[in-house]
C-alpha cells in the first residue's frame, strides 16, 4: 500500500456537496484540498458499470491532467426492491435540461418502488468507492457502505442528493435530518475514508 506524503490533494469532483464532505473528512490531516473545478478540469465520461470502474476513470484523468495525486469518489444508492437501481445511474436519475433535480429523482425512486409492489421496509444502501491515483499511474481503491432503508415522504433540509429519503439502520431520522458531523461519522464515504486513512495516511 502506497502512503500519501504530499501536501496537496486534488479532489476529482465537480460536486460541491461532495467536495465539502471530503474536505471536512480530511481536516485532521493537514492536507490542502483543491477541487476539480478550481483547476479547470472537465468531467471525464463515466463509461463503466461499477462504482470502482468510474472512480478509477475520474482519479486517473485528474492525476494525469494536474500532476497531483488525485482522489475520486464514485457513489450511489442501491435499492434492493429495484434490483440495485439506481446504482451507478444515481446521478443520472436527477438529470434535466436545467441541471440536476434530486426531488424529481427521489420521486422516481418512490414511484418505481410503488410499481414494484414490494412492501416496506425498502432496504437500501449508499455505496462509495474512493480511488487515490498518482500521476505515475499507481492507484489504491477503498470501498464503503451504509445500510438503511428508503422512507417516504422526504424529510430534512441538510445534506445533498437523496439524503431526505435515506434512513440509516438503527436511527429514526434521515441523513437530511442529521447535521453534517453526525452524517460524516457514519456515512458510506466515512466508511471508505476510514479505510483510505488507515491505508494511505496512517
Ligand atoms: P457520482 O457523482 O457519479 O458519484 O454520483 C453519485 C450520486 O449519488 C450523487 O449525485 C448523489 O445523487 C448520490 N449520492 C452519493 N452520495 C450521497 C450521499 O451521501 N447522500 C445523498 N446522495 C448521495
Amino acid at each position: 500500500m502506497r502512503k500519501f506524503n504530499g501536501d496537496t490533494l486534488l479532489v476529482a469532483t465537480h460536486n460541491a456537496g461532495k467536495l465539502e464532505e471530503i474536505a471536512n473528512l480530511l481536516e485532521p490531516f493537514n492536507v490542502a484540498v483543491v477541487g476539480a473545478a478550481e483547476k479547470g478540469l472537465t468531467e471525464p465520461e463515466e463509461t463503466e458499470t461499477s462504482f470502482v470502474g468510474n472512480a478509477l476513470i475520474k482519479a486517473h484523468a485528474a492525476a494525469q491532467a494536474t500532476g497531483l495525486p488525485a482522489l475520486s469518489d464514485d457513489s450511489g444508492l442501491e435499492i434492493d426492491a429495484l434490483n440495485g437501481a439506481p446504482g451507478v445511474y444515481t446521478a443520472d436519475w436527477a438529470e434535466t435540461d436545467q441541471g440536476r433535480d434530486f426531488e424529481m429523482a427521489m420521486e422516481t425512486a418512490y414511484n418505481k418502488l410503488l410499481e414494484s409492489g414490494q412492501g416496506v421496509p425498502w432496504i437500501a444502501r449508499f455505496c462509495c468507492t474512493l480511488v487515490l491515483a498518482w500521476p505515475d499511474g499507481h492507484d489504491e481503491v477503498f470501498p464503503g457502505t451504509i445500510e438503511g432503508r428508503i422512507v417516504w415522504p422526504m424529510r430534512g433540509e441538510n445534506g445533498h442528493g437523496y439524503d431526505p429519503i435515506f434512513q440509516p439502520n438503527g436511527r429514526d431520522i434521515t441523513f437530511a435530518e442529521m447535521d453534517r458531523w453526525e452524517k460524516n461519522k457514519i456515512s458510506h464515504r466515512a466508511d471508505a475514508f476510514a479505510r483510505l486513512v488507515k491505508g494511505c495516511f496512517g
